[in-house]
């Protein structure tokens, strides 16, 4: 380290060691951005209407977002303090977890998955235990449970998870619940649950009154098409959203966002209708692959896996010049946004090259 290099300040040495906020690489104006699992819908006129008509810019907006939280309490069906809205749900799971895991204690969460998680883990000084995806990339729950020790005090279950768009089935937690320690808090982290059209997938709101250590976390970024606006809620009990209201930065949900969300809620068959349309895409995605050679899981999310492994970056690098911008993880694989139709048509016109082009034997490639 060269004295210049030298901090003038003592940080925190793992928060200086964290890797800085990766984003979704942005597209230029010819391709399509296909890294971010973004909505490619534009927002309805009438949630535009409700965002311009709410002008009190020079007033705090309601601290505890009440409006958005009894719409979301009627939907629901529980009391409205069992409704906790914040910046968007990794909000949400940040404060979670300093509500629950400090220094010495640790979260647990399967891996490879949101890539948020490791990172606010760290800056609650909570230490990560990271059980791996099945060969099938979905969570390994039974793992998952054996991976408890008396210091876990969050496991966090993402389904479907970003980003391999597996499910975990409602049988497959059930039997995880059955095992955990009732004082252990549980976080389902359900941002893409709108996608999902296989029956057998867990869906948290109707386990809530089963299991007293569970949160379920959703967020209208996805579906709803409002991840520039940052509002996501979580569902549970009232002991434990208190603890995270508590960790929470205050007045951190505007009120455009909230205003927003309900008329977003007010436009949900509609919303909903265009959900169908992209989860319509995305099989058609993954059949087409399938047919052209790929292994990859069954899609849940709102978008797509490939399991690339040591081939990750050329195929990304040979995408990007198609024009289409994902997601590598490298070595891992490759993670494709279900975008506009157009997007979609160009991966299926290159796709077919780059199976073929995997070597013999390659986990991506199906056998035979
Ligand atoms: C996108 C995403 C979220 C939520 O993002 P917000 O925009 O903060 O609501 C949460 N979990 C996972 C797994 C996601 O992919």
């Amino acid at each position: 380290m060269s004295p210049s290099d030298r901090p003038t300040v003592r940080l925190r040495r793992e928060i200086v060691a964290l890797p800085a906020y990766k984003q979704g690489k942005p597209a230029d104006a010819s391709a399509f951005k296909l890294s971010s699992n973004e909505n490619p819908f534009d927002p309805l006129p009438g949630v535009i209407a409700a965002v311009a008509a709410e002008t009190a810019y020079n007033r705090y907006p309601d601290a505890s977002a009440l409006a958005l939280r009894e719409r979301l309490a009627a939907k629901y069906r529980v009391d409205v303090d069992r409704v906790h809205v914040g910046s968007g749900s990794v909000a949400l799971l940040a404060q979670l977890i300093l509500a629950a895991a400090g220094p010495g204690d640790e979260v647990l969460y399967s891996w490879r998955s949101f890539e948020a998680y490791p990172s606010l883990v760290t800056v609650a000084g909570a230490t990560s235990v990271r059980v791996p995806n099945r060969a099938d990339h979905g969570h390994d729950l039974p793992e998952m449970a054996a991976a408890i020790s008396d210091q876990t005090r969050v496991v966090i279950i993402c389904s479907p998870n970003n980003p391999t768009s597996t499910i975990v089935t409602t049988d497959e937690f059930d039997a995880f619940m059955a095992v955990v320690p009732t004082d252990l808090l549980v976080i389902l982290d359900e941002a893409y649950i709108e996608f999902v059209t296989e029956a057998d997938a867990v869906s948290g709101p109707s386990l809530l009154a089963r299991y007293p250590n569970l949160v379920v976390l959703r967020t209208f970024s996805k579906a709803y098409g409002l991840a520039g606006l940052r509002v996501g809620y979580a569902l549970g009990p009232v002991e434990i959203l208190n603890a995270a209201r508590s960790t929470a930065i205050p007045l951190s949900v505007t009120a455009q966002a909230a205003v927003a969300a309900i008329a977003s809620l007010d436009a949900e068959k509609e919303l909903l209708e265009r959900v169908r349309v992209i989860a319509a895409r995305r099989d058609a995605a993954w059949q087409a692959l399938t047919g052209q050679g790929w292994n990859i899981p069954q899609p849940q999310g709102n978008f797509l896996w490939l399991p690339t492994g040591a081939e990750t970056a050329t195929v990304a690098e040979a995408l990007g010049e198609a024009g289409l911008v994902v997601r590598p993880f490298v070595p891992e694989g490759i993670r494709i946004s279900i975008g506009e139709e157009q997007a979609v048509a160009t991966l299926l016109l290159i796709s077919a090259d780059l199976v073929d082009a995997l070597p013999a034997g390659h986990p991506a490639r199906k056998i035979g």
